[in-house]
């Protein structure tokens, strides 16, 4: 019987144990379940307020960088340089400042470059028939494709660079002529494009009378091509107020030259665009795109005028020029399909000046 009586207060202990256990995980998966509801109710409320919410980790997009995006660098020029370039503009308002012009001899360069086709007529015995360096090649290229195109060769330079001596004597000498107490038909000394070395005038001979029609419009039409402009346009009079002169032409460089012609603006309404909408600071700089798909951007930085330096932004990695305006400041002209990779140097009228690659950059 004891033995019996063992087993089954054996069994009931273990019964007991058993129900034991039972309560006990019950009472332990009870208990896990308020305070998990707790923890759950707490971190609700935890979660509604701000300071605490732990943003839900966001797989993200491996960034790439942004083709159009165009970082800039800052670019030193002397201010004075602002009277020098390209793109300065003369007229009777904006004097030319007579300085380091690199100038050529037409006659010599052409001997130099066994060229005949084309000479320059020294009209004065003091005139040397000079221009700027870098005119002289789209000059000779431009009457050398003229004569492919039309096979006359009668073009000569009857004008090209003045020095404010020789522009007072011309003056002078139409005041003489003309009796008028001011000419019309000189610019005044220190106002004519020619002392600057950028102009050349086109005549014929033996007539010495260019006038840009039938075949010799070949010239105004194609002139842009070989950065070129008529600067003193037909319909421009009121503007520029010199009368129209088909023979007189003008180097700014093939974009501005292209941009000029397909838009029909003289030199002063493009300076005066640039200057007054395409300010660095502005929304937008003006960008276009020529014939053959290359793009431009042209934007406007004013001079300092309190410093002998001007700093100029300017895009990293790309071709760019800075011109001085002869006006207030300094245009910047990016070719944009032109990579640099080394630190740019670039000219203004013959002056060197360096980028700083390792100055503060902007982006737009
Ligand atoms: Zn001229």
């Amino acid at each position: 019987m004891s033995k019996p009586n063992h087993l089954s207060r054996e069994k009931s202990i273990r019964r007991t144990k058993t129900l034991f256990e039972i309560f006990l995980t019950i009472s332990i998966i009870g208990a896990s379940g308020y305070i998990i509801k707790g923890i759950a109710e707490r971190s609700h409320t935890v979660g509604e307020s701000q300071y605490y919410a732990i943003p839900e980790p966001v797989e993200e997009e491996p960034e790439l960088p942004d083709p159009d995006k165009v970082i800039y660098e800052t670019h030193s020029v002397q201010t004075k340089d602002k009277f020098h370039g390209d793109l300065i503009l003369v007229n009777e308002h904006y004097r030319y400042y007579s300085g380091d012009e690199k100038l050529v001899s037409i006659n010599e360069r052409n001997a130099e470059e066994e060229r005949t086709l084309f000479r320059a007529v020294d009209p004065s015995d003091t005139d040397k028939m000079m221009i700027v360096d870098k005119v002289y090649e789209p000059m000779a290229s431009m009457i050398f494709d003229f004569y492919d195109a039309t096979e006359i060769s009668n073009i000569l330079i009857y004008g090209a660079y003045r020095s404010t001596e020789f522009q007072q004597s011309l003056y002078d000498a139409d005041l003489l002529e003309t009796g008028a107490e001011e000419s019309t038909r000189v610019a005044k000394a220190g106002h004519s494009e020619h002392e600057s070395g950028l102009a050349f005038d086109l005549t014929t001979f033996p007539d010495y009378d260019y006038q840009g029609q039938g075949e010799y419009a070949w010239f105004t039409e194609n002139c842009y091509k070989y950065g070129l402009i008529v600067r003193y346009p037909k319909d421009k009079e009121q503007i520029t107020k010199i009368q129209y002169e088909p023979w007189h032409f003008r180097y700014v460089g093939f974009p501005h030259a292209y941009y000029m012609t397909k838009n029909d603006l003289c030199l002063e309404e493009y300076i005066n665009m640039v200057i007054t909408q395409y300010h660095y600071q502005a929304d937008q700089h003006l960008e276009f795109t020529d014939d053959n798909g290359n793009e431009y951007e042209v934007y406007f930085v004013l001079s300092d005028d309190s410093s002998d330096m001007t700093t100029i932004p300017v895009p990293t990695g790309k071709k760019f020029e800075v011109s001085g305006t002869n006006v207030n400041g300094f245009i910047v002209t990016v070719y944009k399909n032109e990579e640099i990779t080394t630190p740019a140097v670039t000219t203004v009228s013959g002056t060197e000046t360096t980028t700083e690659t390792t100055t503060e950059t902007t982006t737009e």
